[in-house]
């Protein structure tokens, strides 16, 4: 088992076809800890003119810790991904877990989807109700559970649970070494119910913009954070004599805003700015990514708002895990590139 230092640990996750896609599908498997997409130009475009028995030649593959197939189950991204990194906040070890890719290949779904039916819930929802029950099942201890939420939009940072957010200029915090929002309000949560409806009202407030890619593409980085202190009980530390025992750790759940290049979507005026921006902090992202990935001694982290944010939970003594999710679409292919290179340098040592 690696070790909690070091690079980033990287999971790629194919989408299933929904409805509204269009084309040929199914142009990614998965095999054992391998992403296959089938990207010979010629069959795709004779698959796109419907010669379905064309044979695939020459598939592009992609290793990783871990891959979740089109038919995996939200379940199964918690277990792997949010089960250990909640483990080990609860030792005290900061944590990031992030969501990378194109603008609806899934990451939302995975990090953050709440349905009546638990089965469907995403990640975060599933990582909430975890804590909860583990603290209330740890009698040797005593916690105080906080959660925040900020954007990262235009290279401004937003407080997502602040009421003001909504007069349009947002509050554009400063963010201090270690990654410290100035001002930012820290809710104190009794219950799982409290901390799901802050992160609920949080991601009422993120930013959508419409692009021609997608009416809900968001154009913003939305950061979940979780504080979790927890101290020994004092009964249990006068038996034995010894000190209190206290830790505190961060939880950072993040969901990147869209990797797709700019040109795809038609982003003018504005919608440029925005994209220019993006790829600012997702260009500085994939610096200290690639930094971590070759243990270099200097991890740019001061190059963007949301690496600055990032600050002391990522990368060294902490848990940081990448979910890259990819469309399995045909149409998609170069995009579905793109992303599983970016991943494949994260994991490069
Ligand atoms: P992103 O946040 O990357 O833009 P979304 O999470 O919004 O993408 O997903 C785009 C669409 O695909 C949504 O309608 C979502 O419900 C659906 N979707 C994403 N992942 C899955 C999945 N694993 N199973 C079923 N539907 C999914
Ligand atoms: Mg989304």
């Amino acid at each position: 088992m690696e070790s909690a230092s070091g690079r980033v640990q990287v999971w790629a996750r194919v989408r299933p076809p929904i409805e509204q896609d269009h084309g040929p599908c199914h142009a990614v498997d998965c095999i054992d800890k391998t992403v296959r997409v089938r990207n010979d130009v010629d069959t795709v475009e004779r698959m796109l003119a419907g010669q379905a028995e064309t044979s695939p030649s020459e598939p592009r593959e992609f290793a990783f810790d871990g891959v979740f197939g089109e038919s995996s189950a939200q379940r199964d991204v918690f277990m792997q991904i949010g089960l250990p990194v909640l483990r080990e906040a609860l030792r005290g070890i900061n944590g990031t877990i992030l969501a990378y890719g194109q603008t609806g290949s899934g990451k939302t779904h995975s990090l953050l989807h709440q349905s009546a039916k638990g089965e469907e819930a995403g990640l975060l929802p599933r990582l909430v109700a975890s804590l909860f029950l583990m603290i209330s099942q740890d009698v040797a201890n005593v916690y105080d559970v906080e959660a925040a939420a900020v954007q990262v939009y235009n290279e401004q940072v937003d407080d997502l649970l602040n009421p003001d957010h909504q007069n349009g200029q947002g509050n554009n915090l400063n963010v201090r070494d270690g990654g410290i929002v100035t001002g930012l309000n820290w809710i104190r949560c009794m219950k799982p119910d409290e901390m799901l409806e802050a992160f609920t009202r949080a991601r009422a407030n993120v930013v959508y913009a419409e692009t021609k890619m997608n009416k809900a593409s968001s154009r913003s980085h939305a950061i979940f954070q979780l504080r979790i202190s927890k101290r020994e009980r004092v009964f249990e530390a006068a038996k034995t004599g010894q000190k209190v025992e206290c830790t505190i750790a961060r939880l950072n759940v993040v969901d990147l805003a869209g990797s797709e290049r700019v040109k795809k979507s038609g982003s003018e005026g504005m919608r440029f700015q925005e994209a220019t921006n993006i790829n600012r902090s997702l260009l500085a992202f994939g610096n200290v990514v690639s930094a971590l990935a070759a243990r270099k001694s200097h991890v740019p982290l001061r190059d963007s708002k949301l690496t600055r944010i990032l600050d002391g939970s990522i990368g060294g003594n902490c848990r940081t895990c990448l979910l890259v999710c990819v469309n399995s679409a045909f149409e998609h292919v170069g995009e579905t590139l793109n992303t599983l290179e970016f991943a494949s340098r994260a994991m490069r040592v």
